[in-house]
């Protein structure tokens, strides 16, 4: 398997220090609002990352955390008037429906900052005695100068850093681009007693203890958006190689691309933020799940409405043929995904040249009428898109569910047995009265011998 080394610039073999169990850490979701689709990009991204591995290796230590302590969540408790507790338990519980609706697996642990307290100031304490941190008025502060090889994972100047963290220039750091491992808590934000006051981590310090924790000095592959390359792995990078010897932290650094809304950044202030939430109340979370993968991971993604509708479309073109393939669930599980597809996704992640094999198979299914070899594409088709956490569905349901505004699909059966019996009493202009009424509705009919089979035009987006 091929990777992007953020770090090196460079696609290269991957090789896992334990090639029996492969090691993965994702900065997830601070918890203080609902995922957006941005968020959503990343969670998609890596998880397909993992279903890879977890083919390639069989077994696969995946570490994606929660940061359930950060000012942004004090903020969201002091404004809806609730506990900061309320606020990580409420957004925690959401995003992960909301990601489960996208076909993301739960990785294999999910630590949080808040039970990591003891780890966190331990490293701290290494820290400090090693002279790569100092406190200063119920602060402790990583020096940065204290770490040669700081601004080497970004590719950063010294000047360029300390204007882009935007870090807070204040009386007690030793050096402007210095950085934040504890900070003092009043009496009523949460805190926790230490060696230097009562107070709170940092947020790069969270996930240096926690691979530390979970994985070990060095993790395989130590992912996130390109947003968090600075400051916060560059941060994560300092503190675990000074507390570790100079040991490095990650053997391969990945980050996806940002994903836009019609070429805008997506940004409070341009009120465009498009939450998960509220766009599964219009599409199915597999439609989302598609369109997030249809550029390559370290490209931009530009959303808009047709992002999705044409991913709906490349969906219903694929549950079109499993449709017509010979019975589905008969299908074994075991079934290796096709060679091509599996190539695309190992060459670092190539979704959409996985998509064009996807197709490829669907057209030689419908090109061929030779039973046997139908079945093997089919198996085929459904093993690959296993792979990419697609096409699991039954066919007939998929072709069938609407989104919002639809018929229910007990009224269409109703309309399509009216017209059928309309047409046996040759009430012609009845039948195609209710055809036209299905037909306004979006609803496809197909007369066969056997029957009339239906399945929905454009859903509602
Ligand atoms: P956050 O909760 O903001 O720390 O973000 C969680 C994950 O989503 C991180 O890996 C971010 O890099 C990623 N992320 C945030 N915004 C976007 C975006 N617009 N496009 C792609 N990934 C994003
Ligand atoms: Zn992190």
């Amino acid at each position: 398997m091929k990777l992007y080394n953020s770090y090196s610039g460079r696609k290269e073999a991957f090789s896992p220090a334990d090639p029996e169990r492969p090691t993965m850490y994702v900065c997830g979701p601070t918890v203080y609002n609902y995922a957006h689709i941005g968020n959503g990009r990343a969670a998609v991204v890596f998880d397909v990352l993992y279903r890879v591995l977890k083919h390639r290796y069989g077994d696969v230590l995946y570490a994606r955390n929660v940061t359930d302590i950060d000012d942004k969540i004090m903020a969201a408790a002091e404004q809806q008037g609730v506990p900061v507790e309320a606020i990580v338990a409420r957004y925690t519980a959401a995003y992960h429906e909301d990601m489960a609706a996208l076909g993301v697996l739960s990785p294999t642990i999910e630590p949080c900052a808040t039970g990591h307290i003891r780890e966190i100031l331990a490293m701290i304490a290494r820290l400090i005695a090693s002279g790569h941190a100092y406190e200063a008025e119920g602060h402790v502060l990583f020096h940065v100068p204290s770490f040669e090889s700081y601004g080497r994972l970004s590719r950063r100047s010294r000047e360029e850093m300390i204007d882009g963290a935007r870090v807070e220039v204040a009386p007690y750091k030793r050096d402007p681009a210095d950085f934040v491992l504890w900070k003092p808590s009043s009496p009523e934000q949460p805190g926790w007693d230490s060696p230097y006051g009562r107070g709170r981590p940092g947020w790069h310090i969270e996930c240096s203890a926690m691979v530390e924790a979970h994985i070990g000095v060095t993790v395989d592959i130590h992912g996130g958006g390109q947003d968090l390359k600075f400051p916060h792995h560059e941060n994560e990078r300092a503190q675990s190689m000074c507390a570790h010897g100079g040991a490095p932290l990650a053997r391969v650094w990945l980050h996806n691309g940002f994903l836009d809304i019609d070429r805008e950044k997506m940004s409070k202030s341009l009120g465009n933020v498009l939450l998960v939430r509220d766009l599964l109340a219009e599409a199915p979370g597999e439609a989302i799940r598609f369109a997030l993968l249809s550029a390559h991971y370290r490209k931009p993604l530009d959303w808009s409405d047709e992002t999705l509708a044409r991913a709906r479309q490349a969906l219903d073109r694929l549950y079109l043929t499993l449709r017509d393939l010979p019975g589905s669930p008969t299908v074994d599980p075991a079934t290796a995904p096709p060679e091509a597809v599996l190539a695309a996704l190992e060459d670092d992640l190539n979704t959409p040249q996985a998509f064009a094999k996807l197709r490829a198979l669907a057209r030689q299914a419908n090109a061929s009428d030779d039973p046997a070899r139908r079945r093997a594409l089919q198996a085929e088709l459904l093993a690959a898109g296993r792979l990419l956490g697609l096409l699991q569905q039954d066919p007939e349901s998929w072709l069938q569910a609407g989104g919002a505004g639809a018929l229910e699909p007990a009224e269409i059966e109703r309309l399509i047995a009216a017209r059928s019996a309309a047409r046996q009493a040759r009430d012609f202009a009845a039948a195609d009265r209710l055809r036209d009424q299905l037909v306004a509705a979006g609803v496809i009919l197909e007369d066969s011998p056997e029957g009339t089979r239906w399945r929905l035009a454009a859903r509602s987006h």
